[in-house]
C-alpha cells in the first residue's frame, strides 16, 4: 500500500477521463519541507507565515524574513508558492508582537482584530513582511494571499500598500518584472463567501479557508472541545458557501482554490470536483491519496455526487453518500 502512493508520486493529478486537477501542499514550518516532492505535490497552496512570529523574541527582519521566503520558494523549483501574510489571532503569544504593541486583547479573538484587520492596523509589519516577499519572489514564481478578508476597503487598502511597497522595492534596485506576483484572498468568513463576487473584482485568485469558513458559519469555535461535535465543514450551509464562491470565481475566471482540512479528505475531494473545484492544498502527506482517489473517479460522476449532496439538509446523510461515493 506505501509503495503503491509512493508510485503515485510520479504520475500526474487527473481525473480518469484526463481533466486536469492541481495537488498543492499547505506548510506550516520550513522543516516540512522535504515532504512536498516526497509527496508529489505541485507546489505550495498554503504557506503559513505565523511560525515566524510564534515565540520569536524580536521581530523577524526584512532580510531575515527573505531568506527563508527564498528558500522555499527555491525548494519548490518552479512550482509556485503562495505565501500568505501574517493571519495572527490574538490567542496566539509572541514576545516580538507585543513588542511593537500588537497585544491580541480582544475578548473574542476570532472576531476581533486578527488576519487583515491587524497588519491593516499595524502597516509596518505589513509593508515588513510584503517587502520581503517581492525581494524573494525574484527567485521564483510566487503569490501573496490575505488572511481574513471580511470588506471590499480592506482589499483595496491592502493592495495600495501592497502597490506602495513594491515601487519602494524597486526604487531600491529590485528588478521585479512588469507584473507583481498575484495579490489573492482567503475566503474564510460569511461576508467574504456572500460577497465573493465583488471582492473577486479586487482580488486575482481566491482560496476557500473551510477550516474557518465552517467555524464563522456555524458559530462553532474551531477550538473548543465543548462545540466539536457542531463543528463539521459538511453542514449544507458551508458547502452551499463552498458552492457559491466557486460558482463566482469561475464566473470571473479568477483561479480559486480550497486550502481547509477537507482539501486532503479523500472522501470529500470528489464532491468539491463536481462543484467545480480543480485545485487543493492539503497537508502534504494527504497528496498521494487524495490524487489516487482523483485518478479513479470521472468528472460526470463526481457532478452526478455533487448535485445528489446539494439537494441534502442532513450533514449525516450526506457524510453517508460521500462513503457509498468512495465505496463504489
Ligand atoms: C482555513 O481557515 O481554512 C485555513 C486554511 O487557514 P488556517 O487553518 O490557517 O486558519
Ligand atoms: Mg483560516
Amino acid at each position: 500500500e506505501r509503495q503503491k502512493l509512493g508510485r503515485l508520486r510520479r504520475l500526474p493529478a487527473r481525473l480518469s477521463g484526463g481533466e486536469g486537477v492541481e495537488l498543492q501542499a499547505n506548510l506550516e514550518l520550513p522543516a516540512e519541507l522535504p515532504l512536498i516532492p516526497q509527496a508529489g505535490a505541485a507546489g505550495i497552496g498554503l504557506l503559513r507565515t505565523e511560525f515566524l512570529f510564534i515565540n520569536a523574541a524580536q521581530m523577524p527582519s526584512e532580510g531575515e524574513q527573505e531568506a527563508i521566503y527564498r528558500a522555499v520558494i527555491a525548494a519548490m523549483g518552479g512550482d509556485c508558492t503562495t505565501i500568505r501574510v501574517l493571519d495572527w489571532g490574538g490567542e496566539k503569544h509572541s514576545d516580538a508582537l507585543s513588542g511593537i504593541g500588537v497585544l491580541g486583547a480582544d475578548i473574542n479573538p476570532a472576531l476581533g482584530e486578527r488576519g487583515l484587520r491587524l497588519l491593516l492596523r499595524h502597516p509596518e509589519l505589513f509593508e515588513t513582511q510584503l517587502a520581503a516577499i517581492l525581494r524573494a519572489s525574484v527567485e521564483g514564481p510566487v503569490r501573496v494571499l490575505l488572511p481574513m478578508v471580511t470588506t471590499v476597503d480592506e482589499m483595496k487598502e491592502a493592495r495600495q500598500i501592497y502597490e506602495r511597497v513594491a515601487r519602494r522595492v524597486r526604487r531600491r534596485g529590485v528588478k521585479l518584472g512588469d507584473t507583481l506576483p498575484p495579490l489573492g484572498i482567503m475566503v474564510e468568513t460569511p461576508a467574504a463567501a456572500l460577497g465573493a463576487e465583488v471582492l473577486a473584482l479586487e482580488a486575482e485568485f481566491m482560496a476557500i479557508g473551510t477550516n474557518d469558513l465552517t467555524m464563522y458559519t456555524l458559530a462553532v469555535d474551531r477550538a473548543a472541545a465543548g462545540v466539536s461535535k457542531l463543528y463539521d465543514p459538511l453542514h449544507p450551509a458551508v458547502l452551499k458557501m463552498i458552492g457559491q464562491v466557486t460558482d463566482a470565481a469561475l464566473r470571473l475566471r479568477r483561479p480559486v482554490s480550497l486550502c481547509g482540512e477537507i482539501a486532503g479528505d479523500p472522501l470529500v475531494v470528489p464532491l468539491l470536483i463536481g462543484m467545480g473545484l480543480r485545485s487543493f492544498s492539503m497537508n502534504a502527506q494527504a497528496v498521494p491519496r487524495v490524487k489516487q482517489v482523483v485518478r479513479h473517479a470521472t468528472l460526470d460522476e463526481c457532478r452526478r455526487l455533487a448535485r445528489r449532496v446539494m439537494e441534502e439538509s442532513d450533514p449525516k446523510r450526506i457524510a453517508e453518500l460521500l462513503r457509498a461515493f468512495a465505496g463504489r
